[in-house]
């Protein structure tokens, strides 16, 4: 460690890995359907006023100002699971009282089926809930569809009236299960995304980790055994790193790392891969880079880390050094025992007085 001129203090914004839980993404599917049952019920109520059918006008006014009150206690999660049952016994009432008042041709029973991927989207129901769930919609379709064949409806409506509503609603059902399922399956593959991500990341600097670089690395080097390419590796390890921490403090020494980190990313080009090979090694992997062009990528990386500087705490500047193995690949070996022979160079290095590349030619 050397003083110098103080630049800047060690970045207190450190890479957050984003990942958005399921029990998220399923509260905003159930918000977003929330609000489509409440347009939805006000489409209805206009129809129902027109059809002047009071009986269910007024429910579906009941019915809009429930939804209403629905998403105000999605905002609260003490109220989030109260506000997602009386969504579904609204749904299940509103088909049910419905289908009993027109009749089974007018579909309302329909809307059941758009429940049927809510009960496994859940993420808080066990197998149990959800098989009651699908047993409960399944009895409800079932019961519904016989009730209306075997009594009349309360009210009488046209045939022609029954065959738009019952259109309607099928494509009211299709759309909502085309949306949930939509909805769910951007969601998974967002998942998957996000995981590969963290788990191909590191934490603390955002850069690859040693498992995502080594996969590269083994592609490479298979695919480069017939080509004959180049390829060439570079360790950096900071200098006395342990001293750092222990005079800093673990807090400091993190943020040194992480700022570091980011240099090292500026000063790479497309192409070159950069990962965070454990506690404060760091290895550079060049694709199509001969050993000369390997030592001038390890000497900018060892330059632009001594001239960076930091500022303590307790307002003392420090700049901190990195001995650097370089080595490149010989072509048939496997990619450890190149890892291995920059590691020896990094070893050499040390020995003679750190700060400096060290160079192991292939034997
Ligand atoms: P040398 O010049 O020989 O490499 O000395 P060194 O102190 O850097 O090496 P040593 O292997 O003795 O110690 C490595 C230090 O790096 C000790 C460890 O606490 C620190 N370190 C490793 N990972 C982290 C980390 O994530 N955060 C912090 N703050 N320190 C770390
Ligand atoms: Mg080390
Ligand atoms: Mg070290």
């Amino acid at each position: 460690m050397a003083a110098s001129t103080p630049t800047k203090r060690p970045s207190d914004s450190l890479p957050i890995t984003r990942f958005t839980s399921v029990v998220v993404r399923f509260r905003r599917l159930a918000t977003t359907g929330l609000i489509t049952a409440m347009v939805v019920h006000l489409i209805f109520l206009v129809l129902f006023w027109l059809l002047d059918i009071w009986l269910l006008m007024a429910f579906n006014i009941f019915s809009v100002l429930l939804y209403g009150l629905c998403l105000i206690g999605m905002r609260f999660p003490a109220l989030r699971p109260m506000s997602l049952v009386l969504a579904w016994l609204e749904i299940i009432a509103h088909a049910g009282i419905s289908t009993l008042a027109l009749g089974a041709a007018s579909g309302f029973h329909y809307l059941l089926l758009a429940l049927v991927p809510l009960v496994y989207i859940d993420p808080r129901g066990d197998v149990l809930t959800r098989l009651t769930g699908l047993l409960i919609l399944t009895g409800l379709f079932v019961g519904l569809d016989l009730i209306s064949t075997l009594h009349d409806p309360w009210f009488l409506l046209r045939e022609e009236t029954l065959l738009w509503l019952r259109m309607g609603n099928g494509i009211i059902c299709f759309i909502g299960l085309g949306t949930v399922i939509n909805v769910y399956a951007r969601s998974s593959r967002q998942s998957e995304r996000d995981l590969r991500s963290m788990a191909s990341t590191d934490l603390l600097t955002g850069l690859r980790n040693r498992r995502s670089l080594t996969d590269e690395a083994l592609l490479l080097v298979a695919e480069r055994r017939s080509v004959n390419h180049h390829l060439a590796v570079v360790l950096v390890d900071l200098d006395h790193f342990k001293q750092l921490n222990d005079r800093y403090g673990h807090a400091f020494g993190d943020q040194v790392l992480a700022d570091t980190a980011r240099l090292m990313n500026r000063t790479m080009r497309p192409g070159d891969s950069l990962a965070r090979w454990g506690g404060e090694e760091f290895l550079i992997l060049l694709t199509d880079a001969d050993l000369d062009r390997a030592i001038c990528v390890a000497e900018r990386v060892r330059e632009s880390i001594a001239a960076q500087t930091f500022r303590s705490d307790e307002g003392e500047s420090l700049s901190i050094t990195a001995t650097l193995g370089v080595t490149e690949w010989r072509g048939n070996e496997e990619f450890e025992v190149c890892v291995s022979r920059a590691d020896d160079a990094l070893y050499l290095g040390k020995q003679n007085g750190r700060d400096r590349v060290e160079v192991a030619k292939p034997r």
